[in-house]
Parts: C-alpha cells; structure tokens; sequence
C-alpha cells in the first residue's frame, strides 16, 4: 500500500522537520512549499514559495534567498501585519528579505515571482520531440527557478505543487499527495538538498516494480520513461532495480525516502541522484544502451550524498566517492566479488591516468566552482579510500562504522572530520594517519621493489623506495602484502610495513624456497604502482 497522506496533515509534516546545520546569519530553513505553473507553450514560469524557517537570534537580520534573472512581483513576510512586511531589495542574483528584532524565532515568508529560468528548470523538446519540462539543479542551478538557500548545508523539506499541461504527469521528491483544481502535488518530510530538489513533468508511462517491504512500510519502486521508450523500464538497467534497493539496506540500513522513481530525463548528467526521483539522460533509453552501473551508482546516493550530504563541496568524495564504490559493493553483493575487483581495477586505472593526480581529494581550490569537483579524485580515488579503510580496518568495523554514520547523519549533513571520528569509534582506532595521507595529500605511492634471495638464511632481502614525487609526501603501508612464487607451483604470502616517515624501507622475511617471482599487493588492496626487479 502507497503511503498517501491528506492535504490537511501535510501542514503538519512541514512543520516536523529535523535539526539541520544552519547558515547564511544564522538563518536555517526548515521547510519550502513550491508552487510552479509550467505554461502550455513558451518557458514563462510564474511561482510562488512559501518557506518556513529559524533563527537562531530573533534579532534586526535579512533573509536572502539565491534567486536568478526572474522578476519578483511581491514578498510577505507572515503574521507582521504592517508595511514592514512587504519590505524586499532583488538585484536579480539575490532576493534580500529584512527581518525585525520583533518577529518569531520561527517564520514564514511568501514570495510571488514569474519569468523564464535561463537555467535549473528546461523547458522545451525532448529526444522524442515532444515538450517536457525537467529540473536538473546539480551544483547551484535550483536559484535559476526557485528562490532558495542555494547550498547543500542547508537542508529542508519540500511540497511542489505543480500546474502543467493537463496531459502531462508529474513526478517530484517524495509522495503524491491529493490537491485542488488539477494541481499535481508531491511532499518530501525529509530534509533534502537544494541540488536534489526536483520536478519532471511531461507525458510517461510509468512502470511499477515489485516494492520493497520495510515492516509496515512498503516503497514503491517505479521506471518513469517517455511512452515511446516504455519497454526499457522492464529491461537491462532495471531489472533488478528493487534488489539494488534491498542490497543498500542490508549493507547499510533502511532506504531513506518513500518511493524511488528511476526517470528518463533531459538531465544533463548520465545520471542525477535526486531525492527519491533519480533523473537519467534521455538518449541511452531511447539509444537502449543504459547499463546497470549507473543505476546501482544512482540509487546508492540515495544514502550518500542525499540523505547524508556533505555539507560543503570540498567533501564530495562523501557523495560521489561512496555511491562510486558501492557501484562495485552492491555488484559484489548481487553477483560476487569480481564485480568490485574489476570495478576498484578500473578505478584505479581512472585515477592514475587523470589529471587531478597533483591534488588533494579534499579540494577547497574548487570551492567556488563545484562542477570541476566532478573529477577522478572525488569519484574513483573517493571510492578508493573506502576500499583501503575496510582492507585497514577489517569488514565489520568498516560496516558498523559505514551504518553509525548513516543512522547518525540521514537527513542531516557531515564533514569528513565527521566521518573519520565515527570510523574510528567502530575500530577503535587512532586512524588520522590514514585519513591525512588519502584525503589531504595528494598522488598515490609509487614504489620500486628491489628484492634477493639468500638461500644459506632462507630470507627474502626486499629493498623498497617510494619513488613518488616529493610534493605528493610519503605514504604509510602497514600492511603491505608480498607474494612469493616458487618455480614448482609453491606460493607463499607474506606482510611487510612501509614506513610513512621515510621513503626507503628494508625488509627480511622467511621464505623456504628460492622465488622465480615476486608480486606486490596481489589481491589489489591498496592504490598503488609498483615496479619490481631482482637485485
Ligand atoms: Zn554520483
């Protein structure tokens, strides 16, 4: 059964929201109802947004909501019966709305606008040629239609309540919810990012697969395609779209939202994570060349990056490094491990031949431009720091550790610090180390391996040099595995610890066979290159 709520408890459920980091003077928005009509020709929009939010100190302040190239026809700032209310400057970037000492710690503001977004909501034709409309806000285009705290540190609720075309459906954040006079609603209770807020709205058929039962509650799993492309939502990439689900939550806990629509987009992206309704580029339904991966990448974000957000763009890696890996867990957890050593080697081999190798992942550089973010630091290097945190701390603490962060920041935002200190509170464990050389320094080891047999001591001499470049710094090995083969078949393994603090080590180890070869790191543990020669 689908959760429906009335429209008379949806007030209600705007006001039950959960603590989320505030910002901008203090100001923390809680909850936004979104009114948008989508014309029947043309990309005039008209809108209005009522939004609640806090205050941290009910002192003289100003809102100001990123709002761009629309005209603001009037502001209201709720239950200030005077002029005051009225009040607003807009330079057509920023909406700046003055609040009193007088008013509530808690407020609402109502604000009418119209115009055509350059940006953030695309109306027009889509692969098919017929006419759509589709946000797509990802980093900071949500401002280009709804007037918003444009950053992902500032989480709140959202209700859309959408005219459209009258043969058009309508697909938002969060469930459906009953509305007057042909207005398609849709309620998200949870806080959500400005990035994830969305709507698509244009003709689609809808398929419906098998739900996922959470106890009483049941999550409906949905493939929105353009009605010429409906077969695919029952094909490759989709097949397996509820067990995908199922798979996150036995990894690492309960699917955060109501439902999960999986839609065909004119998104720009392959693929956009929004809350509950993941957009996917058109053309690879219509060209039927979509694989599995993304939907796995997408669907994982739903965890991270959606219900825990990173709460500046410098840690993205939360986002895009973890939905990159659990690409591969997820593979691994449908059908085997292989998926997640091939999905780490091409990982790697991303990684090494970018060229962001001279940079940190945690990347305050890009600040200002997020989009450059969206890099081989962030993506496969961010899903390789979680593939060597669980070879470092074993598989059990890595997944408590992976399930107290998402229990202790859904629905709210994290900083690496933040992840850091949960994982080593499941390992028990002073890894900064760890964190400082992945996160913080840039490049990878690189490693020359010399190695000698002295067959009198039966030991292996290994002379090893991170010949990386000094500007990248020394990295700490402490667990770095050696296989030994021998020329009748013997293998034997063995482990040696590299040093952080200096760039050559020397190692002794058992062997009672002369080995004819030596491989490092042979199950792809650790992001590395190494060259190996005898001595
Ligand atoms: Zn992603």
């Amino acid at each position: 059964m689908e959760c429906m709520r009335t429209v008379g408890s949806l007030l209600v459920a705007l006001l039950l929201s959960v603590p989320a980091a505030a910002q901008r003077g203090g100001i923390d928005i809680k909850d936004y109802l979104f009114s948008i009509t989508i014309p029947d020709s043309g990309n005039a929009i008209r809108g209005h947004t009522n939004l609640h939010f806090e205050r941290r100190v009910p002192e003289d302040s100003v809102l100001t909501l990123d709002l761009v190239g629309m005209t603001v026809d009037s502001v209201q700032v709720l239950g200030v019966p005077h002029e005051a209310s009225r009040r607003f400057t807009y330079d057509g970037r920023m909406l700046r709305i003055p609040l009193q000492a007088t008013h509530e710690p808690g407020l609402n503001v109502v604000i009418w606008y119209h115009g055509s977004p350059q940006d953030g909501l695309i109306i027009g034709p889509n692969a098919r040629g017929q006419r759509v409309a589709f946000a797509d806000n990802w980093p900071e285009r949500a401002r280009f239609w709804l007037p918003v705290v444009d950053h992902p540190s500032d989480k709140a609720t959202t209700v859309f309540s959408i005219e459209a075309p009258t043969a058009w459906r309508v697909v938002a954040n969060g469930m459906p919810v009953p509305a007057p006079g042909g207005l398609r609603a849709s309620i998200e209770v949870h806080p959500i990012p400005a990035y994830t807020m969305v709507i698509g709205a244009a003709k689609f058929a809808v398929s419906r697969h098998r739900p996922v039962i959470n106890g009483r509650d049941t999550i409906p799993i949905q493939v929105w395609t353009y009605p010429e492309d409906s077969a695919f939502a029952d094909s490759v990439p989709f097949r397996r779209a509820t067990e995908i689900v199922e798979a996150m939550q036995r990894l690492i806990g309960p699917f955060p939202y109501e439902k999960l629509a999986h839609v065909q987009s004119s998104t720009k992206f392959g693929g956009m994570e929004n809350s509950s309704a993941i957009f996917y580029a058109e053309k690879p339904y219509v060209e039927r060349k979509m694989g599995e991966g993304v939907v796995r990448h997408e669907t994982a974000h739903q965890w991270f990056g959606d219900a825990v957000t990173e709460r500046d763009w410098p840690d993205i890696w939360l986002s895009e490094g973890f939905a990159t890996y659990f690409d591969g867990a997820i593979g691994a957890a449908l059908d085997g491990d292989t998926v997640l050593v091939n999905s780490m080697r091409s990982n790697a081999e991303a990684y090494f031949k970018s060229d962001v190798t001279d940079r940190p992942i945690v990347d305050s550089g890009y600040a200002a431009d997020p989009i450059k973010l969206l890099n081989a630091n962030s993506y496969p290097k961010g899903a390789w720091v979680l593939h060597m945190l669980r070879g470092t701390i074993g598989d059990s603490a890595f997944f408590r550790g992976l399930r107290r962060y998402y229990r202790t920041y859904r629905d709210s935002t994290a900083t690496s610090e933040d992840f850091q200190r949960v994982i080593e509170k499941e390992a028990r464990a002073d890894l900064g180390w760890f964190f400082h050389q992945w996160l913080y320094q840039p490049g990878y080891p690189q490693l020359g391996v010399t190695w000698h047999y002295d067959a009198g001591a039966g030991k292996v001499l290994l002379g090893i040099t991170q010949r990386q470049k000094p500007e990248w710094g020394l990295f700490r090995l402490p667990h770095l595995t050696l296989e030994f083969r021998g020329a009748n078949g013997a293998k034997v393994r063995r482990e040696v610890a590299i040093r952080g603090d200096s760039r050559e080590t020397t190692a002794r180890v058992d062997l009672p066979f002369a080995p004819t070869e030596v491989r490092m790191d042979p199950d792809g543990k650790l992001l590395l290159q190494v060259t190996i020669g005898r001595r």
